[in-house]
């Protein structure tokens, strides 16, 4: 082994191990909590296996197919015997392993994500087919990054002018390639039973969510077991998963807490666990998270699938709409649906602000957030733009920012 090679192999096992030290220590505060129960602890589990093929792949009895963003149906997946993995990360560890290699202003979460992916190269077993929606610029390179096999890579062509009808008929085509890709690469056929049968399944999980929602929004649930709940999503097979989230809610129902000071819309970038730093410092501002518009939280909730007929296609086109139509990531050119979704929680539920969070490097929440300080500022309701990166450092800054939003 030269030099380089010893230096990249201490680097990786120091890494190693601070990632473990990092989610450890991000688990020990979250069973610390006064509202800690037992029934976290199936959810906390999960997030302590992140990014981890081999082993979801053992809990599943499925071969697992990476992908990012929320866009491809995961009833798809499901009813070809494949499981789902989003590539995501919050590990602020796993970013230094590959820091040097990109970008300093570059997606956080991306960064992660390429580092997990290097921690885990030696112990992964044959790559797995990739699905990547092409929605920002740092996903489009994705591939590249990571020196990924074409072959086992499928884009995902987004249309990023969504109202359009071209738009939609082409997203709809995109459906069909990300079917005839799967069954090429997985040796098996999706058949319109199967894909009905687990339009079903996710329904459930899709209610019982639904439901979830409802109970933060009535400030009986803080957003920290929210999110636990939400970035553990296909972590695990879907029925278990939907299994516990019946008993989460049977906890709520019995054992409510209550939001306490103002309740706020957080909104922008993604947040997953380990870094879970902004929601606890809202909380610690005295704010309460009534409602969000993250990928890793409320809006992997596409919501009903609703086919006009239960042919294949009409299965199909019902799960390309939702995911399509339904969702409010700012890559879109045309998103109104973004604005009119905030104000549409802020009419209906005690929301008396919005926290928005940015990535540094996030580009498309960073523009967005512009054109949603004025509209909010225009109606009225008070704004607060929070820029971070998977740090510490500047907890004290955005407490005191918090805490005099808090009094406004
Ligand atoms: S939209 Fe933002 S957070 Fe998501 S991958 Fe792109 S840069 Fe990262």
């Amino acid at each position: 082994m030269d030099d380089n090679n010893k230096r990249r192999a201490r680097l990786r096992s120091r890494v190693r191990q601070e990632v473990q030290t990092e989610y450890e220590s991000a688990r020990r505060l979250m069973e610390a909590r006064d509202d800690y129960d037992p029934v976290w602890a199936y959810f906390l589990d999960l997030l302590m296996r992140p990014m981890d093929r081999n082993g979801l792949q053992a809990a599943v009895g499925r071969p697992v197919v990476e992908h990012l963003c929320n866009q491809a149906p995961y009833e798809l997946f499901h009813a070809m015997g494949v499981h789902p993995l989003r590539m995501a990360s919050g590990c602020f560890a796993a970013g230094r392993l590959s820091a040097g290699d990109f970008p300093v202003l570059m997606c956080p979460m991306l960064k992660a994500i390429v580092g997990m992916q290097r921690l885990r190269e030696s112990s992964q077993t044959a790559p797995s087919a990739r699905v990547v929606p092409t929605t920002c610029d740092w996903v489009v390179q994705y591939q590249q990054m990571t020196d990924a096999d074409p072959e086992q890579t499928f884009f995902m062509e987004l249309p990023h002018l969504r109202e359009s009808e071209r738009g939609q008929q082409r997203w709809l085509e995109q459906a069909y390639e990300l079917v005839r890709f799967l069954e090429s690469r997985m040796g098996v056929k999706l058949k319109r039973k199967a894909l009905a049968s687990s339009v079903q399944i996710f329904m459930r999980a899709w209610q019982a969510i639904g439901r979830l929602i409802e109970q933060r929004r009535a400030g009986r649930l803080p957003a920290v077991w929210f999110m636990a709940v939400a970035n553990s999503f296909m972590l695990d097979p879907i029925e278990p998963w939907t299994e516990q989230l019946q008993r989460v809610l049977g906890h709520v129902d019995a054992h409510p807490s209550q939001a306490a000071g103002k309740g706020v819309f957080l909104a922008g970038s993604p947040i997953l666990f380990p870094n879970f730093k902004l929601p606890l410092l809202i909380e610690a501002a005295g704010m309460t998270v009534l409602g969000d518009d993250l990928c890793t939280s409320e809006r992997i909730w596409p919501g009903a699938v609703c086919p006009e007929e239960n042919s294949f296609h009409g299965l199909l086109r019902a799960l390309a709409e939702r995911y399509h139509m339904a969702c409010i990531c700012p890559t879109f050119a045309d998103n109104e649906r973004r604005i009119n979704t905030i104000l549409g929680v802020l009419q209906r539920y005690p929301v008396r602000g919005v926290v928005h969070h940015v990535l540094k490097g996030c580009h498309p929440f960073d523009i967005d957030s512009f054109r949603l300080e004025r509209q909010l500022k225009s109606a009225g309701i008070p704004f607060l733009r929070i820029e971070t990166d998977y740090v510490e450092e500047d907890n004290r800054n955005i407490a005191t920012r918090l805490e005099a939003f808090a009094e406004i």
